[in-house]
């Protein structure tokens, strides 16, 4: 390991704790810590250290993004065949190998990864764990366990979910811990659940989610549940799962079982926003739920986050970037803050706490990352702009300076032309 400390000197510092902004002197890092931060160590040697100059600059821990996916076949590349990204496996790692890169290079230092195809982001983790490649920190499960008419069950009965497909059908609970044991085998950090597109019928028993619980947990794997209806979601508090996503129709009782459990919610608005602001521009084949349904869920969502909080229920802050053509990599990933100030009531700073300190939940890494003091692991970024003022400067790393993901610093050559984000307007094209 290089044993030459990596010093960001001058700026403003914002550590994610909550805490005001303050001028700081100077950030250690040695190997993948923090080493202090505030003045300089009269002890260090400047000269034998790398120093990166942050006069000027705003310095906070790097992004994380609760709700990420690289491998649903996005984005849909040149000349590639319709459709067959996710059959694919060989060119789909590839692709989200590359998504990955993207995604660091915006600025976000840890994505947890909710589903995907085959086991493609177990290995584009390791990948990156094991110094193969660059990219952020990944958390992340296999394919969604589900049941006739959950979400991800696009297929008549008589085919069911095939290996390409990001559900895995599973009608029974002896299945489910069946495919808990299967994906544990493989590698996954927790299981997914997951309940009806749009929570309108509940198609998961509680019964099935504590016996998922039980066997994922013995298995040191936590389990987290798509859960847009009020029954699945109150099931799932009440059968110990780790994190709920969605949870759009939960009612005060629903809420009330959540907090009880002390579990988060990760409410994952962005997807609900792009669909919304690009007012009907995306066909039923596109999005797969009715528009005005959206809107309904996105005021829903408005109100359950208001009540969570009132309740002490922790909010992190999804994305589901990488779900669709129109969720592109490394572009969104700070939009859900843009939303969580404008109609959640959340100060920017609150907002940024929560991308930062709080979404280390979702990495695994509580207390571990997140926060820019002693101890932490040394994931930072620098930005010209100061995201206080206006939280929408840390959307698509526009405004970064400087990555430091787990000590070292992130090259942004690979930034060139061709890796232009895709735009909104490319991506419905
Ligand atoms: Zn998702």
């Amino acid at each position: 390991m290089d044993s030459a400390a990596l010093v960001i000197r001058n700026g403003t510092l914002i550590d994610g704790s909550g805490k005001a902004p303050v001028r700081n002197d100077a950030l250690v890092i040695e190997g993948n810590r923090i080493k202090s931060v505030g003045r300089l160590p009269p002890e260090l040697q400047l000269d034998a250290a790398e120093v990166i100059d942050a006069t000027g600059q705003w310095i906070m821990p790097g992004l994380i993004d609760a709700h990420c996916h690289l491998s649903y076949g996005y984005p849909h590349v040149k000349g590639e065949g319709r459709g067959r990204g996710t059959t694919r496996p060989e060119f789909g790692v590839l692709k989200a190998a590359r998504s990955a890169q993207r995604v660091l290079r915006a600025g976000v230092t840890g994505i947890c990864v909710p589903g995907g195809t085959w086991f493609t982001d177990v290995g584009v983790r390791d990948a990156i764990r094991l110094g193969l490649m660059e990219g952020p920190r990944m958390h992340c499960a296999g394919r969604m366990i589900i049941t006739y008419g959950s979400i991800e069950d696009d297929e008549p009965s008589w085919v069911g979910t095939p290996e390409h497909g990001v559900g895995v059908l599973c009608n029974s609970a002896q299945d489910m811990v069946t495919e808990v044991r299967r994906q544990c085998k493989h590698g996954v950090d927790f299981v997914k659940l997951a309940d009806s597109r749009s929570g309108d019928v509940q198609t998961i028993a509680r019964e099935e989610i504590a016996a998922v619980v039980t066997e994922a947990h013995r298995r040191k794997a936590r389990v987290a549940i798509h859960s847009r209806g009020a029954g699945s979601t109150r099931a799932a508090a009440e059968a110990g799962v780790d994190w709920i996503i969605h949870a759009d129709l939960a009612g005060p009782a629903d809420l009330d079982a959540v907090a009880q459990a002390g579990i988060p919610i990760v409410p994952t608005m962005t997807f609900l926003a792009m669909v919304l602001e690009a007012s009907g521009r995306y066909g039923q084949d596109v999005i797969q739920m009715d528009v005005n349904r959206m809107k309904r869920h996105f005021d829903g969502l408005i109100g359950v986050v208001e009540q969570a909080r009132s309740r002490g229920i922790r909010i992190l802050a999804g994305t589901d970037t990488g779900n669709n053509t129109f969720m592109p990599f490394g572009e969104l990933h700070a939009k859900e803050l843009e939303i969580f100030v404008r109609y959640c009531g959340f100060t920017p700073l609150e907002a940024i706490s929560v991308a930062t300190r709080d979404n280390a939940f979702a990495l695994g890494l509580a207390g571990e990352v997140g926060v820019l003091e002693a101890g932490k692991l040394a994931d930072v970024i620098v930005l010209d702009r100061d995201p206080v003022a206006d939280i929408r400067v840390l959307q698509g790393g526009q405004h970064l300076a400087c990555i430091v993901k787990d000590g070292k610093v992130v090259s942004r050559a690979g930034r060139a032309a061709e890796d232009v984000p895709l735009t909104l307007k490319q991506a419905a094209a």
